[in-house]
């Protein structure tokens, strides 16, 4: 294809696209119907030949602005150069950059450090030509500071007089003391400065020292601008020193000794409490410690009493919730007592046994005898009663007391008991009167039994506490048979019982 072909091709396309003769427009797309038709035209190639003869950082920039064709590059290139050249435009930044260096360096000497840490990192920034990123950055960073500062504080300052908040220099000059002229007001602040330095002090005689100082102050106002003053200030501190330490010892060792006696003590409770679990057998073991081994300042001692202390609040919490608990298994014992109790008494009263000597009481023997009625009634058995009553019991209480009777009426009842046979049944009716039934027993036996139960009583060694104690009985006696009924039959033997009393006693009447 010839060179016309292409030119024609070219013009065509550029036809075809709409576009403009422009040079431009025309050679791109001449290069493009060249290539089309595979021949190599010089200029189409681009910048390629060029770049290698750039340096990496124009590369870089050729590529960034997508430089393409020659004249491209030539336009690039010019104004590059242009602006390497000292325009009156980077005359004027630099002029600002020096302002914008003076002005941090003013601010570095300001009091607001937060401003002053800025400025210096700006001044750095300047000086080392910080790039685009790093200017924004400390923009962003100034605009923060100018959003949070606060000086309201100043203006709180005002309310406490002499304060001005826009003029600090003339505030502390108006602070300034005259010694020529002083101000009362302002020595009577120094003197409270002077008090508040030196109190609180744990020892009460720095107040002399301080009151000395005031006074001395407010007599002489002159007396702050000498070199003796400064040396009283001193000796006041020393002073306050030794003597705060001076205090401190002494409370430690009242401190010890209290610790002393407060161990002594707790261990003594916790010796005497009966419950030795392993949390009290710590304290106790801390506590020993204390009693021995002294602590020798308030830290240590704070800290040991501390923990003791709430080892003690521990176990007490403990053993109150034990002791309540223990309250309640007492209050339900108590309750279970008293059911027991007024069970028994029933039981008591529903027992068929004496208490003192063991033998039936006058209800079992009320049960026996009207069993032996039953029988008698049935089967015509014949049973015999015997109403046995003690002579003089009341002289035996009188004279060996009652302790002494009732050991009495106890080995009476044995007496019974080794005297009756299987058959026969004893019990106690009554304070010192005893029954016996004599089962399938005629008047002659029953009188067998009953003088074998007085001679055996009249013989018997009553001892009570090594005394002897002479004791006989009366018994009256009456078998079934010889009477109506049952009833008729206990007047019978009782009245036979009245007989031998009346007779003289030690007696048994039929
Ligand atoms: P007597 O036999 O001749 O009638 O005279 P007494 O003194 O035995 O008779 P009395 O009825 O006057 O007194 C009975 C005494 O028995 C009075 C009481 O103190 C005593 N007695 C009654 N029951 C008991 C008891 O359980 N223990 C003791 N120690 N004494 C009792
Ligand atoms: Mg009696
Ligand atoms: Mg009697």
């Amino acid at each position: 294809m010839t060179i016309n072909q292409i030119v024609r091709n070219t013009v065509e396309r550029l036809k075809a696209e709409g576009k403009a003769w422009s040079p431009d427009l025309y050679a791109e797309a001449f290069c493009i119907e060249a290539k089309k038709a595979g021949v190599k035209v010089e200029d189409c190639q681009g910048i390629d030949r060029y770049t290698p003869l750039m340096d990496k950082k124009t590369q870089d920039e050729v590529k960034q602005y997508r430089v393409k064709t020659t004249a491209e590059l030539v336009r690039f290139l010019i104004s590059k150069m242009s602006r390497l050249n000292p325009s009156e435009a980077s005359i004027l930044v630099e002029a600002l950059s020096a302002l914008t260096k003076v002005m941090a360096m003013s601010i570095t000497t300001l009091h607001n450090h937060n401003a002053t840490a800025l400025a210096k990192k700006t001044i750095s920034m300047i000086e080392t030509q910080g790039g685009k990123t790093q200017i924004e950055l400390l923009k962003q960073a100034w605009e923060n500071f100018l959003e949070m500062y606060d000086d309201s504080f100043l203006e709180k300052l005002s309310d406490y007089g002499k304060v001005d908040s826009h003029n600090l220099k003339k505030t502390i000059e108006s602070l300034r003391i005259d010694s020529s002229a002083p101000q009362k007001n302002d020595l009577t602040r120094v003197a409270q400065l002077l008090v508040m330095g030196l109190s609180p002090s744990i020892a009460p005689a720095i107040d002399d020292k301080t009151a000395l100082l005031t006074q001395k102050l407010q007599e002489n106002p002159d007396y702050i601008s000498r070199d003796v003053f400064e040396k009283e200030i001193r000796a006041a501190i020393a002073m306050r020193i030794a003597l705060d330490k001076q205090s401190v010892e002494e409370m430690v060792k009242g401190l010890d000794e209290l610790l002393g006696k407060l161990s002594v003590q707790l261990i003594d409770l916790i010796e005497r409490s009966e419950n030795s679990t392993t949390e009290i057998r710590d304290v106790k073991r801390d506590l020993e410690a204390l009693d021995s081994d002294k602590p020798k300042d308030f830290k240590t001692a704070h800290k040991r009493l501390y923990a003791i202390a709430t080892a003690l609040e521990e176990k007490v919490e403990i053993l109150s919730i034990d002791l309540r608990s223990h309250n309640t298994k007492v209050n339900e014992m108590g309750q279970k007592i008293a059911v027991l109790e007024s069970q028994l008494e029933t039981a008591t009263q529903a027992s068929r046994e004496d208490f003192l000597t063991k033998l039936l009481n006058k209800r079992a023997l009320q049960e026996v005898i009207e069993v032996k009625e039953a029988e008698y009634e049935r089967y015509g058995r014949n049973y015999c009663i015997a109403m046995l009553d003690l002579d003089f019991f009341k002289s035996v209480n009188d004279t060996y007391g009652h302790e002494a009777g009732d050991a009495v009426l106890k080995a009476f009842a044995q007496i019974l008991k080794d005297e009756a046979r299987v058959n026969d049944t004893v019990g106690r009716f009554g304070g010192e009167e005893f029954l016996a039934i004599l089962g399938d027993t005629d008047l002659s036996g029953a009188q067998t039994f009953a003088q074998k139960v007085r001679g055996h009583v009249e013989e018997a060694h009553f001892m009570y506490q090594g005394q002897r104690i002479t004791v006989t009985v009366s018994i009256g006696i009456a078998q079934r048979k010889d009477y109506p009924s049952l009833d008729t039959l206990k007047v019978g033997a009782d009245e036979r019982l009245y007989d031998a009393k009346h007779k003289g006693r030690n007696r048994v009447e039929a």
